[in-house]
């Protein structure tokens, strides 16, 4: 320590604070960065490296950013994953003794920078801390809008499903997690990963108010215990967490979730394409969040789902209100992250007016949900609070013309202080005077290009060109700064104005904060209620968004079977149908009960079969979240929970295309489904040759229909399985038909009871446009494998297929008649497959003969 200088000897003690974050060092008008930090941030900022320190041996790595442009600096290392650490300086360098006092002044984490964050989603910092018995407690709080929950979870493998399901920036663990936890969440894509000492907790205690038992709030305490460590300002703004259960919602695990595109597409993982991005026509921000925790956590509870529905009903019906109410959520603002401003300090006057404009809607929004005749409206109508007070307190103190920064004032209204309007009107007042003065002294010297101006350095001046100059013949004008043309002089008369002038305004731009400063608290004294009010409007948005939806697609309102049917009638694939373009997509139905739990589903590659299954699924979820459905008429069952496995050949995005996730995948379904829950297995065993696949899935369907008996759709490219059916009762055929005219294969996109009875390989390949000899050479054989089945092996001479004699034998003559009998369209690949593979033998036989 003591090579370094006193100052270095600072730097090195704060950084030893913040091990794993980058140290930002106040120095003047920049933050610098030393050592390692210096090597690390240069490279990952593209900033020149330079070093600090006299002799060469002792050179210390450095590097620096301007401090008025850090924040963008700051954004880009948190959003690589990075933690930064604020150190300002704490006292006046003019009056330090030493070293000026430096302290970290705030971190800034992923989880926990919330001045850049995307509006129309949520921020979460998460937490685990595990508990006895492989059991976690869990949390997570978003910064930006203070609500937080938190859960006890009874696996790890629920905690790793709740973690990649809020998506969480950071995630906050105890000292003692082990590393492969730590791995696993990594391999989800959580990169900001902190370990926290659970020993020294300090917050309010009363957040925690709403949460019942000891082990729901460790996850909480080591967050909140963080958040208050890490950000060293006013956390007013946190609302009490709420605690939920995992079990009390649709589960739909994330391989599920992605597969069946609820918040991403599967190609890109962008929002376009899915499910959030068909359904948001919410108008608030507040609304599009809340949207997307809908859609990510579907009821299981059928009054709570129908009452959601009865609303979505009722706005549905109401088409003007609707509309009046969608203009008038244009104008709300996000509410809940401008109650996270007012805690934070960080509010500006012109926040306050979008904070009032907001609150002023809320009395119209409320009477326009009491004009729609439906109890339920009307109770949320009432409950409503419009927080008057706080509308009115701002209405009459801030400018509507607020500007962003309370630097120059100018913001508070005239009439809301006295001792401020008496400032501003001196101020005011100063400028009128000025002007008289102008005439004054033109008449008085006869310079009509006389003017008196302003700047910084000498303040009111009296400025005459240089032309004039001959007319200005008194001593009471003091020559102050000559410019090329002019000359600027003052007089004691103007002088004795412009301090009177200056004085006010700076006495009124003091006052103006100080008043500012009131005004803050008073609003933050009222956060909680602005947090509820921001919740009401944000459901009412995702209710309206539903309703409106719903109309504009011809959705229908599902009803739920107490004997759990599935009865859907012309079902559409909500996003595809949207895609497309409403009349080209087939609706298709799909029935299932107890007496027919499982659905095997044949057809030809690009049928429709997948597309089938996912609709299903989506109009099961859709319902679950309270939303209309695009079906004619759709009675469901209330699933507990979804599966979908889709085979590894379509697995595009996890690039893991290997059998063994397939299985693991499999297994996690099997092993979790409930006779209560929906499997989606989409090509089962396509990851693995022919007989062990087939196997596989025709293993699977069995343990499925005699252990779980869960309503099961299974799509298979094994044709054989379709004989299962005689032999298992509750399972059903049912194919996805296609015609043929011309040769060429019509896809009908039309889902039909029994198996299919064709197989389209090849013309699905003359489709995709494979070279015309190679489809007339697999026609051909085709023909050869038909042709020989018909025959029947038995009574079949041997033959060389590939190598024909010149002149045939007449046996072989005949067996050829026969090859070209073949039905080539009869048969499926497996079948031309399992031909090809008798011909094989026989002609290796034949070679070993001749
Ligand atoms: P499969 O799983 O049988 O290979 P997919 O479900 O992937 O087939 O569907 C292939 C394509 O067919 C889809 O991309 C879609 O464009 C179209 N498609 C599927 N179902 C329908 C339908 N019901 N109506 C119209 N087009 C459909
Ligand atoms: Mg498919």
């Amino acid at each position: 320590m003591t090579k370094y200088t006193p100052m270095m000897q600072q730097y090195l003690r704060i950084k030893a604070e913040v091990p794993d974050a980058f140290l930002f060092f106040r120095l003047g008008d920049f933050y610098e960065m030393f050592f390692d930090d210096a090597l690390k941030a240069s490279k990952e900022l593209e900033i020149t490296l330079t070093a600090r320190g006299g002799n060469k041996e002792d050179k210390i790595p450095m590097c620096g950013v301007p401090y008025h442009s850090a924040a963008a600096y700051i954004e880009k290392l948190v959003d690589r994953g990075y933690k930064v650490a604020l150190c300002e300086q704490t006292e006046d360098p003019k009056h330090a003794k030493g070293v000026v006092k430096r302290e970290i002044v705030q971190m800034i984490t992923p989880g926990t920078a919330v001045d850049a964050v995307n509006e129309k989603e949520n921020h979460f910092l998460g937490s685990a801390v595990k508990l006895a018995g492989g059991r976690y407690s869990i949390a997570y709080l978003d910064l930006s809008t203070g609500e937080s929950k938190a859960s006890v979870v009874d696996s790890e493998e629920l905690l790793l499903q709740e973690v990649s399901l809020i998506r969480a920036k950071e995630l906050i663990l105890t000292a003692s997690v082990d590393e492969e936890l730590i791995r696993k969440f990594k391999d989800r894509g959580i990169t900001a990963i902190s370990k926290v000492n659970s020993e020294t907790l300090s917050f309010d205690e009363s957040l925690l108010s709403l949460l019942e038992g000891s082990d729901v709030k460790q996850g909480i305490s080591l967050l909140l215990h963080y958040t208050a460590d890490t950000q060293k300002r006013s956390l007013d703004h946190l609302q009490k967490t709420e605690q939920y259960e995992v079990s009390s919602y649709l589960q739909i695990d994330p391989n599920s979730k992605r597969n069946l595109e609820l918040t991403e597409n599967n190609r890109s993982g962008s929002k376009k394409g899915s499910l959030v991005w068909l359904l948001d026509e919410t108008v608030t921000a507040m609304g599009s969040r809340q949207l997307k925790s809908w859609i990510e956590r579907p009821l299981i509870n059928q009054i709570q789902i129908n009452e959601r529905l009865g609303l979505v009903e009722s706005l549905k019906h109401y088409f003007f209100e609707r509309e009046s109410l969608r203009e008038l959520l244009q104008n709300v603002y996000d509410l809940e992250r401008l109650a996270g401003r007012v805690a934070f300090g960080s509010i500006s006057p012109r926040d306050l007016v979008q904070l009032k404009k907001s609150l002023q809607q809320v009395p119209f929004i409320k009477e326009k949900l009491n004009e729609i005749p439906d109890k339920g409206l009307m109770k949320r109508s009432d409950s409503m609070d419009a927080c008057a007070d706080v509308a009115e307190l701002l209405d009459a103190s801030i400018d509507d013309q607020a500007p962003i920064t309370i630097k120059d004032g100018n913001f508070i209204k005239d009439g809301y202080s006295e001792e401020l309007d008496q400032y501003k009107d001196a101020s005011r007042n100063g400028k009128k005077w000025i002007a008289e003065l102008e005439q004054k002294e033109r008449s008085l010297t006869g310079i009509k290009s006389l003017k008196i101006g302003y700047n910084r350095i000498f303040g009111y001046y009296i400025e005459v060109t240089k032309a004039n100059l001959s007319s200005l013949n008194d001593d009471r004008y003091e020559r102050r700064q000559t410019l090329a043309n002019a000359e600027r002089y003052i007089t004691p008369e103007l002088k004795e104005k412009e301090t009177l002038i200056l004085e006010a305004e700076e006495k009124s731009v003091e006052l103006e904060h100080q008043i500012f400063q009131v005004i803050k608290e008073q609003v933050k004294n009222e956060i909680p209620r602005i947090q509820k009010l921001a919740k009401d409007i944000s459901e009412i948005d995702v209710l309206q968004a539903f309703a409106y939806i719903s109309e504009k697609r011809h959705y229908v309102k599902p009803v739920f079977s107490e004997q759990k049917t599935l009865n859907i009638k012309e079902g559409r694939h909500p996003v595809i149908e949207k895609v497309m373009d409403l009349n080209e997509y087939v609706p298709n139905s799909c029935k299932m009960d107890a007496d027919r739990s499982m659905l095997l589903i044949t057809g030809p590659n690009m049928s429709g079969k997948s597309t089938y299954m996912r609709q299903v699924a989506l109009i099961s979820v859709m319902a679950q979240m309270g939303c209309f459905v695009p079906a004619e008429y759709a009675e469901l069952p209330i699933f507990d929970r979804i599966f979908t496995r889709i085979g590894a050949a379509d697995d595009l995005v996890s690039g893991q295309s290997t059998f063994m996730v397939e299985m693991l995948e499999a297994k996690h379904a099997l092993e979790h489904a409930t006779e209560n829950s929906l499997i989606l297995f989409d090509e089962i065993g396509r990851g693995t040759s022919t007989y062990d696949g087939m196997s596989l899935a025709q293993a699977i369907i069995e343990y499925v229909h005699d252990s779980i008996q869960a309503k099961t759709l299974f799509s298979t490219h094994y044709h054989e399985l379709v004989e299962l059916s005689s032999k298992l009762k509750r399972l059903k055929n049912i194919h996805v038909a296609a015609a043929e005219q011309d040769g060429r294969v019509i896809f009908l996109h039309k889902v039909k009871e029994g198996p299919a009875d064709k197989s389209y390989g090849i013309h699905v390949a003359e489709l995709a446009e494979l070279p015309a000899s190679l489809i007339s050479r697999a026609n051909e054989l085709l023909s050869l494998f038909e042709a020989e089945k018909e025959t029947g092996a038995e009574s079949r001479q041997q033959m060389t297929l590939f190598d024909l004699p010149e002149k045939p034998e007449p046996a072989e003559n005949k067996v050829l008649k026969e090859i070209q009998k073949i039905n080539v369209l009869e048969m499926t690949p497996m079948e031309a497959m399992n031909e090809l593979y008798r011909l094989q033998k026989r002609a290796g036989k034949m070679l070993t003969k001749s």
